[in-house]
């Protein structure tokens, strides 16, 4: 069955177009079997968190916006489970907020750096980050901690998507302002964030786009104080809660 074979009236719609596109993306050398075991995750708690954008996280995902607009040099770093599920939507966000786009992978091997800078560009990427790896997040085995000096080693405010908890320990540690988005609360990666978004990429890269152009004509000061009323502690909490209370699902 591919994508367009999922009827968008089935129940688990979303889950199962995500799935094919990983299993497109592992068959394209995009993605890794690693990312493969990443996503079985994640969607195990997007249905406990019923498949939705929490109030919290859509709060989430307007400071991350504000955040972004207010960086001097902001990098979304792009993995092979985002490069597989929301290629588009990504350059449409570096480019929302003026972001550079830089592949950083877990697994990192030449072929594959390669053949997601290419999936980004064939998605309207003019420039595209990562390959060059003349820098370094210190803390990190050195295979681990490479990224491009004027890239997310030059960055002040970072967008990770779908981080390994190290490595975002590792980017706070350095100094990054970091969003992450992961479905899991509990992970060490939205915890190290000071905007962890608890949702969907595939909900929350567009999410960020559209707050960012509604408030494209916000002053400093607006946004300055979008992202101070933002608590995280707050939105780990609210997603922990939905959990434990959510109904689990929506196809019961
Ligand atoms: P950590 O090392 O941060 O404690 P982990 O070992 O769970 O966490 P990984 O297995 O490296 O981390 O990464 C998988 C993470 O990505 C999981 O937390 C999972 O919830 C999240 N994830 C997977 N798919 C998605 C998705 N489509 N959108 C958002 N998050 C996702």
């Amino acid at each position: 069955m591919t994508e367009t074979d999922v009827p968008e009236d089935h129940p688990r719609y979303a889950s199962l177009v995500t799935r094919h596109r990983i299993e497109a993306g592992v068959d394209a050398g995009i993605t890794s079997r690693q990312g493969l075991i990443a996503q079985g995750r994640g969607e195990a708690f997007d249905y406990l968190l019923g498949e939705r954008t929490l109030p919290s996280a859509d709060a989430a995902e307007r400071a991350a916006a504000a955040r972004l607009l207010l960086a001097d040099h902001p990098v979304i770093s792009v993995n092979g489970n985002v490069a597989a599920l929301v290629p588009e939507e990504t350059v449409a966000l570096a480019e929302a907020v003026d972001a550079d786009l830089e592949v950083n992978l877990f697994n990192r091997t030449e072929e594959r750096m390669k053949a997601i800078a290419d999936h980004l560009r064939e998605h309207g990427a003019e420039s595209v980050k990562g390959l060059t790896g003349d820098g370094e997040i210190p803390g990190l085995d050195h295979a681990r901690g490479i990224v491009d000096a004027d890239g997310i080693g030059a960055a002040d405010v970072v967008v990770v998507p779908l981080e390994d908890g190290d490595r975002a320990e590792a980017l706070a540690a350095a100094g990054k302002t970091e969003i992450v988005i992961d479905l899991n609360p509990g992970s060490r990666s939205p915890r190290a964030a000071a905007i962890p978004i608890i949702d969907n990429v595939i909900r929350a890269v567009p999410s960020v786009t559209a707050h960012a152009r509604d408030l494209a004509n916000a002053s400093p000061a607006e946004l300055r104080s979008i992202v101070d009323s933002f608590d995280p502690e707050a939105a780990l909490s609210a997603a922990e809660a939905a959990i434990r209370e959510g109904e689990f699902g929506t196809d019961e």
